[in-house]
Formats: structure tokens, C-alpha cells, sequence
């Protein structure tokens, strides 16, 4: 194969150059290595045996295929086999005539004449065709090229590829040999997902590596062509130790890259923020309440940050219902104070309206202007809005992600504030990072979010994040109630209903999530608001969902808040940062069909005031066993953290925020769920490398991220 077509190959398979095919990894393997003597196989085994052929003939029933039969020698009692070629060329049965020999690859089984192989790999071989030394790679493919077409442009690869380690001695001993950077207790850390490992910490005691890990040559090696006496098993679950280096050296790249662009951002600079010139004491001063203990230290970390010429970076973590509007709310005015303006993003047109409802409610009176953008809005609104925040006389600007679209300019952007930012892309987030980058200061970044990142994800993909956690709810909360009923019960339920909303509280009835179908969905929530409407014709019952035009939902919600709406019927939309504190009741149909946080964050709507809140949980007949343990778990588990830990016991991290949302499908090979001690490794690395051997993790990142890695910036 030429260079040429190698390159092909190449770039069929999605990459830039022969060279990269180096990672072109092996899913599997076959074992060509050794022949077994035709009595001697067994069925359902991949095998690979030698024999003569004595009669080949096709058959056109069932279907066109050519029937062969062989037998391990010439001697009249020795043991036969048929296989059946169901695509062939007429080359191929004119080539197989009595007495030529045939090197067969596949499973045996049980057929017609006895043994028999189906469609095997079949090549024609003289007697004594040297075997391969070492087992046979199958590569993932792509339909136009065969597995040999692959494995000679792989070959090619290999020996133009530069194989050199990238990394030096001392780190390879330290790392595999001996006493390594490998941690006891990696994995049992895990049940805690909300622990933030910070960089400086140590736990001291290092565990010895039971093997020595390869170079990276000899990794690629062990993989592309593994010794015949392989462990077949451990190749394949990717555990062996080229596996690992091929892993560790992925992680590592990762783990630099994510550091060099903190470092990065590090050297932008950013206006700094001291003070609010006495706007927080008028803001609390008119508030009902004392912020949480809590709800300062957060407070206390991120002005920290503000305080500083360089962006802020800081995620703020609390429960559904510990506060994070208020603290926002008390972040951006030190901004407000020093006249620069503020972005504030939620990822849903509802939530965007909850937040710039509370923004305006606190900034108004404090002179501020707070005003809404959102895709939905359109003609003279949209334009006067957009014109007065590029003029600054916009002080806060609340909306959806229509916000970092194009056309709209700030003139003095200083501070961006994202609500359950890891409901965002990463796309989203990165469009986020270069609008605020448009002026020569680059914004304070303040991210929240209701669910906790699992520890693998917080040393992966948030590595260079500052995390501040509010981990307590605002005093006087009303336990809630949660009570797991069968769908059979809904009767009775609906006439329960009437009582409480004639006695003045207000409830929701969240709709069955329909996952293949938001059209599903709707239809069902249109057909419970007709069906409660007719049962319950006393009451006023609203309807919201994703599809109705922002104003309707905003009039509806508007409604439900000023209490002239009992009962608001819902999809998933009110599932994260409304409040009403007079709704004190949630029922929600075929809750076995929602994800454990979901549960979590559609029952935080509920336990908001002082009335004794109730969350009823109606599950359908089909109830599984996984669906049993959810429902379980939430009925028992009031703290989001608690639920998170089970979640992940259930479901792991990759699952767990969703791969599309965590950027895991970034990493090739390693796996976050099982290689967490090889990812604290590459940490540890990492930082030693760019700090005493900076040269080092050029070389590394150039054999990993040739061409650079933007979107992990992200
Ligand atoms: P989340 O963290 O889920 O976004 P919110 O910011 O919506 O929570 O707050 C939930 C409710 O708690 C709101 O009604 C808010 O006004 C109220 N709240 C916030 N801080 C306090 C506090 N320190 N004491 C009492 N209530 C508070
Ligand atoms: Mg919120």
C-alpha cells in the first residue's frame, strides 16, 4: 500500500494524517496464531484450522452460497468440516478445487453435515504457509476499506509515526515503578461526588504499582500486535498495562491542556471589583430575612474574586432551594457599583423570566435598570432593548442564551452570571467565553448550579474551576412530605385536590415525561388540563409548557403567582427555579419515568413558604425494578446531595451529568468511571511538569493535540 492511499484511509476514519493512525486502537483481536486440528474444534468457538478441500458445489436454496467441504488430510479416515461462502466471486469456486488447501477463521457450529463454519475469513494457502507470530488486530471501520486495507495503513503509520517517549525517566519510574503517584483511596472518594479535591491537597500515602507500565512504543506495539500469549480478556476490557499508558498519557494530555488554558486565562486581565458603595446593606435591609451563614461564606469567597484584575472563575453549588438567586443578586452589584453592567444567562425562557423577575424586584430600587432578552422577543421591544444595552443604559440584562448571540453588544460588560450552567453545552459555553472577550477586559464568571459534579468530572473537565458551596436551606423550610402512590389512586387524589386548593393553597400536577417525544408530551399535558378542567370545575386551572409563546407563559406564571391559579398543570418546564411559596403541593404522574435529579429539582418547587408541603409521586403499572429503587430513594432522601450520591451509585458519572453536557466523549480511551486513579495520576503529573520540566508537556501535548484543543476551554 502506498503512503498515498494510507492517507486515505486516514482520513476516511476521521483523521488528519497517516501518522495519527498510531491511535487507531484495536477493538478486538483474532488469534491466527496457531492451527487446531479439524478433530479437535469445539462448537462456538472462533477457531482457525487448515484442510484440503474435497467437493465444492453451490446451492441455490435457501439462498445462492457455496457449500465446500474439507478434510484435515488426505488419509481416508480423517476428520472433515463444511463451511459456506454467502457472497463469492466465480473466482473463488473456480479456486477451489478438490485437493487445494484452504486456511479457515471462525466459529464452528453445529449444521446440516455436522461441523460447520459460516462465512468464515478463507484464504488458499500452500502447505506450511507461515502462521503469524502475534495476534491479529480488527480495527474499528468504516464501510468502503477492509480490515486488511486498515491494517496496512496502520502499518505504515507505525513506521513513519515518530514513536519517541514523550516522557522522561523520572517520571516513568516514579509513575509505575515502586512507589508511584497512584493514591489508596481513590475509588472509595468517589461516594462523595460533592468533595472538590482542591490542588493542594495531599493524602500522602502512595500505592505500589503491581506492574511496570510500558513505553509508549512498546504500548502501541502490545496493542496493534499483542504477544500470542495475551490476556485476551484484559486487552479487550482495555485493563492491560499498555492499555493504562495509552490511557495516562490521554488523561495527562487532557489534564495539561486544561492547565494551560487556566494559566491563560490567569494572565487576562479583568476589572476589578472592590465595594458596592453600601448597595448590598440597602439590598438586604429590604429583605425579609438574614442571608444563611452559608450564603455569606459564598458570598465572602466570590467577592474575593471580584476583587482581583484577573476574571473570576467559580462555580457556586447549592441544593434546589438554598438561595442562589439572592447571592447572584448580591454579586454582580459591587459590578453595578463600579458602572459596569451584567449579563445574567438561565438555560430556559421560564427560568430566564423567574430570574429577571427577582432581579428587578431587588436592583429597581437601587436605581437600576433590568431588563429581558430572549429569543422570543421580537420587533420594537427586542430592538429598544438591544439598543439601550449597547448604549449602557442597561444595567442588568436577564435572558436565555439569545444573550450571547450575535447582535447584541454591551458596552461595558464586566460580569456574566450562568444559572444551572451544566444545562449549557459546551458549544454554549465557549460562544459565552469569546462575547465577553470581544472588549479588552475579559468579564467575571459566575456559574451556578443545583447539581453537584461527581469528584472524576470535578478533576477532569472542571479542573480549573473555583467551587464555593451553599450547604444549608434558609431556616423555617417546611419538611416535604413525599408519598409514593399507584396511578390506580389518581381518583382520589384529583377529589383530594379540590379540598386543598378551595382552602386557599395552590398546587402542581406535572404531566408524565414522554422521553422519545416533546409532541407526545404536550399532548398529554393538554389532555390533563381538559381532564382536571372537566373533574374539577371549580377551580382555576392553568396550563404551561415549553411550546406556548414566552408571553402566555409568562401571563400564566404571572397568574399562578398572584394566586388567581389553584392548579397549574405542567410539563418539565417548572422543573427548575420557580417559586411560589404558596404552592405547597406537587403531583406527578408517572414519576417512575423521571431521572432521580429531575425528581429532585421538580419537588424543590414545593416546600417554599410556611404550609406543610406534600409531593405525591403516582407511578404506572409497569413498574421496574430500578424504577422502585428511584422512587425510593427520593421519598427517603431530602438533601440533593444525599440523592446525587445514590444517583451515582446507580448510574455512574458518565451517565450521571449527561455525556453531552460533560464533554466525555472528548477522551477516546480513557474511561472516567473506572480509570479515576490513573486521572489523579495524570493530575499530579501534570502540575510537576509544567512547573520543573515545562518542555516536557509541550512534547506530550504535541503528540496529543496537534492541533490544539479549544473547546476544552470551554
Ligand atoms: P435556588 O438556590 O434553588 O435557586 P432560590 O434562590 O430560588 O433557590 O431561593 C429559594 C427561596 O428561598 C426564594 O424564595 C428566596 O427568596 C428564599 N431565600 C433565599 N435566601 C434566603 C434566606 N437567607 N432566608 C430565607 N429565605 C431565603
Ligand atoms: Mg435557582
Amino acid at each position: 500500500m502506498a503512503t498515498l492511499d494510507a492517507d486515505l484511509v486516514a482520513r476516511k476514519l476521521g483523521y488528519a494524517c497517516v501518522q495519527d493512525l498510531i491511535l487507531h486502537l484495536p477493538m478486538r483481536y483474532l488469534d491466527e496464531t496457531h492451527l487446531t486440528p479439524l478433530r479437535d474444534v469445539r462448537m462456538g468457538v472462533d477457531v482457525q484450522v487448515e484442510g484440503i478441500v474435497v467437493h465444492a458445489e453451490v446451492q441455490n436454496r435457501p439462498r445462492r452460497q457455496l457449500l465446500v467441504e474439507i478434510a484435515e488430510s488426505a488419509a481416508p479416515a480423517s476428520s472433515h468440516l463444511h463451511f459456506r461462502l454467502l457472497h463469492f466471486y466465480p473466482s473463488q469456486l473456480s479456486q477451489l478445487q478438490p485437493g487445494v488447501r484452504v486456511r479457515l477463521f471462525g466459529e464452528v457450529r453445529p449444521g446440516f453435515f455436522g461441523a460447520e463454519m459460516v462465512h468464515p475469513q478463507m484464504r488458499v494457502v500452500r502447505e506450511n504457509t507461515p502462521l503469524p507470530a502475534t495476534l491479529t488486530p480488527v480495527y474499528p471501520a468504516v464501510a468502503a476499506f477492509s480490515q486488511n486495507a486498515i491494517r496496512k495503513a496502520v502499518e505504515i503509520a507505525l513506521q513513519q509515526a515518530d514513536l519517541s517517549e514523550t516522557l522522561p525517566d523520572n517520571v516513568l519510574e516514579k509513575l509505575f515503578v515502586g512507589c508511584g503517584y497512584r493514591r489508596v483511596g481513590a475509588s472509595s472518594e468517589r461516594s462523595e461526588p460533592h468533595h472538590l479535591p482542591r490542588h493542594e491537597e495531599r493524602c500522602g500515602s502512595y500505592l505500589t504499582a503491581s506492574y511496570v507500565l510500558p513505553s509508549f512504543a512498546d504500548a502501541l506495539r502490545a496493542l496493534h500486535h499483542p504477544q500470542p500469549d495475551a490476556d485476551l480478556n484484559a486487552l479487550e476490557t482495555q485493563t492491560t498495562p499498555a492499555w493504562q499508558r495509552i490511557k495516562f498519557d490521554e488523561l495527562l494530555a487532557q489534564q495539561l491542556s486544561l492547565r494551560l488554558a487556566a494559566r491563560q486565562r490567569d494572565q487576562l486581565s479583568a476589572v476589578s471589583l472592590a465595594g458596592d458603595g453600601g448597595l448590598s446593606e440597602r439590598l438586604l435591609a429590604a429583605l425579609p430575612f438574614a442571608l444563611t451563614a452559608a450564603q455569606g461564606r459564598s458570598l465572602q469567597e466570590i467577592r474575593r474574586d471580584l476583587a482581583r484584575p484577573h476574571p473570576m472563575n467559580r462555580l457556586l453549588q447549592g441544593d434546589v432551594g438554598s438561595g442562589k438567586t439572592l447571592v447572584a443578586a448580591l454579586t454582580l452589584l459591587p459590578a453595578l457599583a463600579a458602572g459596569g453592567q451584567v449579563a445574567v444567562m438561565a438555560p430556559t425562557e421560564i427560568l430566564a423570566e423567574q430570574l429577571f423577575l427577582k432581579m428587578r424586584e431587588w436592583l429597581q430600587p437601587l436605581g437600576m435598570e433590568v431588563a429581558w432578552v430572549a429569543a422570543a422577543l421580537k420587533g420594537k421591544a427586542k430592538k429598544e432593548n438591544l439598543a439601550r444595552i449597547a448604549a449602557g443604559e442597561i444595567h442588568v440584562a436577564v435572558g436565555t442564551h439569545a444573550l450571547f448571540q450575535a447582535g447584541v453588544s454591551f458596552a461595558n460588560l464586566t460580569l456574566t452570571i450562568v444559572d444551572e450552567q451544566h444545562r449549557f453545552g459546551v458549544g454554549q459555553r465557549l460562544a459565552l467565553r469569546e462575547k465577553g472577550s470581544e472588549a479588552g477586559q475579559t468579564p467575571h464568571l459566575l456559574m451556578m448550579s443545583a447539581t453537584p459534579i461527581p469528584r472524576s468530572l470535578a478533576m477532569s473537565y472542571y479542573a480549573d474551576l473555583d467551587v464555593s458551596v451553599i450547604d444549608e436551606l434558609p431556616p423555617g423550610r417546611t419538611p416535604i412530605a413525599t408519598k409514593v402512590l399507584p396511578l390506580k389512586r389518581r381518583d382520589e387524589v384529583v377529589g383530594r385536590l379540590r379540598d386543598y386548593c378551595q382552602s386557599g393553597a395552590q398546587a402542581y400536577w406535572v404531566c408524565p415525561l414522554v422521553e422519545e417525544s416533546e409532541k407526545l408530551q404536550l399532548r398529554a399535558a393538554e389532555e390533563s388540563h381538559v381532564e382536571l378542567t372537566d373533574l374539577l370545575p371549580e377551580l382555576n386551572i392553568g396550563l404551561v409548557h415549553g411550546r406556548m409563546k414566552s408571553e402566555e407563559k409568562a401571563a400564566v406564571m404571572a397568574a399562578f403567582k398572584a394566586g388567581e391559579i389553584h392548579l397549574l398543570v405542567a410539563t418539565t418546564v417548572i422543573e427548575v427555579g420557580v417559586d411560589v411559596p404558596n404552592a405547597a403541593l406537587m403531583v406527578i404522574e408517572h414519576a417512575e419515568r423521571y431521572g432521580l435529579a429531575q425528581l429532585h429539582q421538580l419537588r424543590g418547587r414545593v416546600g417554599r413558604g410556611a404550609r406543610l408541603s406534600t409531593c405525591l409521586l403516582l407511578y404506572g403499572d409497569a413498574l421496574s425494578d430500578s424504577g422502585r429503587q428511584r422512587l425510593r430513594i427520593i421519598k427517603e432522601h431530602a438533601d440533593g446531595f444525599a440523592i446525587a450520591r445514590e444517583d451515582l451509585k446507580l448510574r455512574g458519572p458518565g451517565e450521571f451529568m449527561g455525556a453531552r453536557q460533560s464533554g466525555q466523549q472528548i477522551l477516546r480511551f480513557a474511561n472516567l468511571e473506572t480509570d479515576l486513579d490513573l486521572l489523579q495520576a495524570a493530575r499530579d503529573v501534570a502540575e510537576e511538569l509544567l512547573t520543573h520540566q515545562p518542555e516536557v508537556a509541550d512534547r506530550h501535548l504535541a503528540r496529543w493535540l496537534p492541533r490544539g484543543l479549544d473547546y476544552l476551554r470551554a
